[in-house]
């Protein structure tokens, strides 16, 4: 991978080469995914909000897939974890304050999935919806879809910028400024996909394995919320949802196999 002019720092020392993608590479069932984390796949039952070792988990299944598969890979990362705009709201705060204090804690996120990352020797870039220059490169589109072609994972943060939103919408949103064919909606916490009801109280919910973009709507199925479906449906993004957290599971999607519930 050589590198591109923007990569050259200002004082015009060489730039670190950057690890070659293996030529190996077996062709994926997409060109480019997007794939959507929620914060709370990072913390563990010890009350750690981050979990080094889980960040290392899903840093392995985003690296396995980048080394053995031909795929663009963008994630976007949840805050939830750390910080959730709805629960400062509830307890009196200005709600786009709150807000923007989810959107920070994605970024701490970010930085930690990007570390697990460069330690796998997988290139990656954080871009950032809203500027903070000295840590992160500010979003910028073509900027995006370029370190893409090189390769490099990009990493979304601080979702789309805007209080009243959720990184959900910023993944849909995401998806299509950068021409991904699909969402790829990680689970945890054991959901496996969209059930007719919720699966942790319902004995009866039962798994779809696909299922329509208005049905997601119109029967308010727990999907992602209906401002990132609509975006989808909008823009014909298929969304997959499976969990993310069951080994293999990133590389077997990226492959093709059926799991969890397609939404389109
Ligand atoms: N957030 C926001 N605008 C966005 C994305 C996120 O204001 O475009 C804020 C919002 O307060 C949200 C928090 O960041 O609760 C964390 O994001 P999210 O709830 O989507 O995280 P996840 O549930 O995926 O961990």
């Amino acid at each position: 991978m050589t590198a591109g002019l923007s990569d050259v720092p200002p004082d015009g020392q060489a730039v670190q080469a950057e690890p070659l993608r293996p030529r190996h590479c077996k062709p994926a069932a997409w060109k480019r995914v997007v794939l959507k984390l929620s914060g709370e796949a990072l913390a563990d039952e010890g009350g750690n909000n981050v979990s080094s070792s889980l960040v290392d988990q899903l840093a392995s299944e985003i690296s396995d897939v980048w080394v053995s598969l031909e795929v663009d890979i963008a994630v976007v990362v949840g805050g939830g974890n750390i910080w959730r705009g709805m629960a400062g709201s509830i307890g009196g705060m200005d709600r786009a304050q709150s807000d923007h204090m989810g959107m920070l804690a994605t970024v701490i996120n970010a930085l930690a999935l990007q570390d697990a990352l460069e330690r796998r020797d997988v290139p990656t870039r954080v871009m950032t919806a809203i500027g903070m220059a000295q840590i992160a490169e500010p979003y910028i589109r073509r900027r995006a879809v370029r370190h893409l072609e090189k390769g490099r994972i990009v990493i979304f943060a601080a979702g789309t910028g805007n209080p009243f939103f959720t990184t959900d919408t910023a993944a849909a949103l995401r998806a299509a400024e950068v021409d991904a064919d699909v969402v790829l909606k990680g689970t945890h916490s054991g959901i496996d996909g969209v059930y007719t009801a919720d699966p942790q109280t319902d004995p009866d919910a039962e798994l779809l394995g696909e299922v329509t973009f208005l049905e997601v709507l119109s029967r308010e199925l727990a999907v992602m919320d209906s401002a990132a479906i609509a975006v989808c449906k909008d823009n014909a993004t298929p969304i997959v949802v499976f969990d993310l957290m069951t080994r293999g599971n990133f590389r077997s999607v990226v492959e093709g196999e059926t799991l969890g519930t397609l939404v389109r």
